[in-house]
């Protein structure tokens, strides 16, 4: 059963010019390409934690969210995907429906950003789903966006908009490669990371890499409708701008630019995306906020952290 299912997945694969050895042998082997750096991310999803399995959320979604969130690692990068690894923990309950869900929930956002399945492992198991992805992407040397570059003056630009990610967008993650491979290619870039688990808190994780502080400038914070949405349900009253602040998983690009690069990056969409100036990098540390009257106040971090005991 496990031997059927792999030689499926092998066969499912299409054949690329970047593998010298395709999949199906002990492991594959890349060209990588001429001039250029590899860039390595890995992410693991577990059913319980990152996904619900069920009827709100199947195989293929999964699928395509541990392959997502990878992608999005590497855009978060300016890095043009190459090459994914996977390697699934099945439940031994419907295990061959599962994979091949997963499967193809991967192969279709694979096919639709260039990056080619070298391999992977497949376990079955008496535990709950889990999908862990190893992406390899290529930038050109020294061209790779990290999170420590910011500088004080430089303005912060979000892309698309933010909070309630919980009503679908979290599942349907859509990666923003090709907005971040073309950003790259035209403006020039301090900083950057994706926003996966807050904006404030990816922010803040940012701006402690580069031992600077920020600004929000929260009349300006692109707020998503699902967050509209969901403050309006809210048993426990949170605002809307408070969902886009620290409600993660919405998987934007975060960057810090020179304030007249950033102008002109949030003049017109780039691959059909909108990016939009939101604050400042200051000198000093933490997180303030410009509230509409005018005045400042410090802001904390929101967002998800996985806890842990010990
Ligand atoms: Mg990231």
């Amino acid at each position: 059963m496990e031997l059927d299912f792999v030689a499926r997945v092998i066969a499912s694969i299409p054949p690329d010019p970047r593998l010298e050895v395709p999949p199906g042998d002990d492991a594959a082997v890349i060209r990588p390409p001429a001039g250029r750096r590899t860039v390595v991310t890995v992410d693991m999803l577990m059913d319980g934690v990152d996904f619900r399995l069920g009827s709100d959320c199947t195989p293929l979604q999964v699928g395509h969210k541990a392959l997502a969130v990878s992608l999005s690692d590497l855009a978060a990068m300016a890095a043009r995907p190459e090459v994914a690894v996977a390697a699934v923990a099945l439940p031994r309950h419907q295990g061959d429906e599962i994979g091949r869900g997963v499967l193809d929930g991967m192969l279709a956002l694979a096919a639709r950003h260039g990056i080619t399945l070298a391999g992977g492992d497949t376990n079955a198991w008496d535990g709950p789903l889990v999908v862990s992805i190893t992406a390899l992407g290529s930038v050109p040397p020294g061209a790779a966006w990290r999170r420590d570059g910011a500088h004080a003056g430089d303005l912060l630009v979000v892309s698309g908009a933010c909070g309630g990610s919980l009503l679908g967008r979290h599942l349907a993650v859509t990666p923003r490669i090709d907005e971040a491979l073309a950003v790259a290619a035209a403006f020039e870039v301090h900083a950057a990371i994706d926003v996966s688990d807050g904006l404030s808190l990816d922010l803040s994780r940012m701006m402690l890499a580069s031992g600077t502080g920020a600004i929000l400038d929260l009349a300006a914070v692109p707020i998503h409708p699902d967050a509209v949405i969901m403050a309006a349900r809210d048993a426990d009253r949170l605002a809307p701008l408070d969902h886009a602040l620290g409600d993660g998983e919405d998987f934007e690009l975060l960057l810090a630019m020179p304030a007249a690069e950033a102008l002109r990056l949030a003049a017109a969409p780039v691959a059909g995306t909108r990016f939009t100036v939101i604050g400042e990098v200051t000198s000093g540390s933490g997180l303030s906020v410009r509230q509409a009257d005018g005045t400042t106040a410090a802001l904390a971090p929101r967002g998800y952290e996985h806890a842990f005991d010990g």
